[in-house]
């Protein structure tokens, strides 16, 4: 399979990666070029929150791939050419030189970037967001013994880096606006275990907080709350979610719903045009409606996927959403969509660790989410996963009953 144009990615992150090296995979004989801003090698960015901060890792060990990888794949990879603009009418993207690359088809990898939060003092000096590498070392650079490290929002990042920064030797303050941590991701019960952790580690976590403004004047000193007290500082870490960068899809006239809306095989509304990872919002057969996640495991199976539509298979996208954190010596993963479920039913898988399994109104298992040692969790997560791909209806003593293996309830559904 070939044409004269090439198959263009525009977004060398983990789903343009893994796009170009799938196109590969599948026959592609063309020509791949693979566009990106950061002037890096595509990485992974869940170390940057976990290992890099906590020093076990460098960045350059997040490669997905090294240069030799690209030349043998005849993927041609430009690390620093932003894209300024896609010519659908000529079916060419303009780069930020001036240069102008002809697709076969495109795929839009551009992914997301921190929610601005937009308070007084968000621009002095010492106040960051983790994205990319750059963010890592410079937050890393902040976490000294001693420091005194304030996080807004209680979310896997923030939670994340409030971990790495403790466990570093940094007074940590988490300032959360809601009454919870991760009140979409998980059940509160997990948000709870998790919390407990943080505090025992000396983590100081306070919901139902307001940033009013960040003090300072050559560099931030504090966090100033709606109430009026200061949380003295020496950083900031703000982890507030994230935005899908759909700049250059909506200069283009592409749909936008929450992100780049693509259809059931990652297609925009430009049939020649793609859209794949953080950045396009897609209709989910186990909602029944769009969705937008912002996962890892999202970016390489929709990768995979996307790869193949490009080269006409038309599959429909379905893999059931799965998500994982690693914060101290606890991982959180989970699988499907917990919060579709009305009823949880629990399963005690070790001695500190547990899986919430969500079941909807018609008893089919909609989510599992698993807080504990990833030897004692990850597992029944992962049939778990499996489970809810079938719609599986299970008896909730089944589930809750650690000797009953989850592996024979995905036969015995399958049969
Ligand atoms: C610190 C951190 C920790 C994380 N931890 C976890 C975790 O534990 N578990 C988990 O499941 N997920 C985690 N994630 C999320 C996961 O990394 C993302 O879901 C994944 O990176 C998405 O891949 P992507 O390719 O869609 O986007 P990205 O990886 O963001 O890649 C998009 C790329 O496109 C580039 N780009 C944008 N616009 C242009 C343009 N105009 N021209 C050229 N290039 C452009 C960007 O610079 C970027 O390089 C984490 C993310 C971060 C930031």
């Amino acid at each position: 399979m070939s044409s004269p144009d090439p198959m263009v990615i525009v977004g060398g992150g983990q789903c343009g990666a893994r796009a170009a090296h799938a196109l590969r995979e599948n026959g592609w004989d063309g020509a791949i070029t693979l566009l990106g801003d950061e002037g890096l090698l595509p990485y992974e960015r869940p170390p940057l929150s976990k290992s890099v901060l906590l020093g076990q890792k460098t960045a350059a060990q997040c490669a997905i791939y090294d240069e030799a990888f690209y030349r043998e794949q005849r993927i041609e990879l430009r690390v620093d050419v932003p894209v300024a603009a896609i010519d659908r009418a000529q079916r060419k993207v303009a780069l930020a030189s001036g240069e102008a690359i002809s697709y076969h088809r495109l795929l839009i990898a551009t992914g997301a970037e921190p929610r601005p939060f937009d308070v007084p003092g968000s621009a002095l000096p010492g106040v960051h967001a983790l994205r990319a590498v750059p963010d890592a070392h410079a937050i890393s650079g902040e976490l000294r013994q001693g420091r005194r490290i304030a996080v807004i929002g209680a979310g896997f990042i923030g939670l994340e880096i409030a971990a790495a920064a403790v466990v570093r030797g940094c007074e940590v303050t988490v300032l959360e606006a809601a009454p919870r941590a991760l009140m979409r991701a998980v059940p509160e019960a997990v948000a709870a275990c998790l919390i407990d952790r943080h505090r025992q580690m000396g983590v100081d976590v306070r919901f139902s907080v307001q940033v009013d403004c960040f003090t300072g004047e050559a560099r931030v000193t504090g966090v100033k709350l709606a109430d009026g007290s200061v949380v003295p500082c020496d950083a900031v870490v703000v982890g507030v979610g994230v935005t899908p960068r759909i700049a250059l899809a909506q200069a283009a006239g592409l749909d936008i719903d929450n992100g780049i809306a693509v259809d059931g095989i990652l297609r925009t509304s430009d049939p020649h045009i793609y859209a794949a990872g953080d950045v396009c919002s897609f209709p989910h057969p186990q909602t029944g409606h769009r969705i937008r996640l912002e996962c890892w495991k999202n970016a390489e199976d929709q990768a995979r996927a996307v790869a193949r539509n490009m080269l006409g298979h038309d599959e429909v996208y379905s893999a059931v959403p799965w998500f994982w954190s690693d914060q101290y010596d606890m991982t959180i993963q989970i699988a499907g969509i917990p919060p579709l479920g009305t009823t949880t039913v629990v399963r005690e898988t070790g001695a500190a660790s547990q899986i919430f399994f969500a079941l909807d109104a018609d008893g089919a298992l909609v989510g599992a989410s698993g807080v504990g040692r990833a030897g004692e969790i990850a597992r029944d997560v992962r049939i778990a996963q499996s489970l809810v791909a079938q719609r599986a209806c299970i008896e909730p003593a089944l589930l809750a009953d650690r000797e009953m293996k989850l592996r024979s309830l995905l036969v015995a559904e399958a049969q």
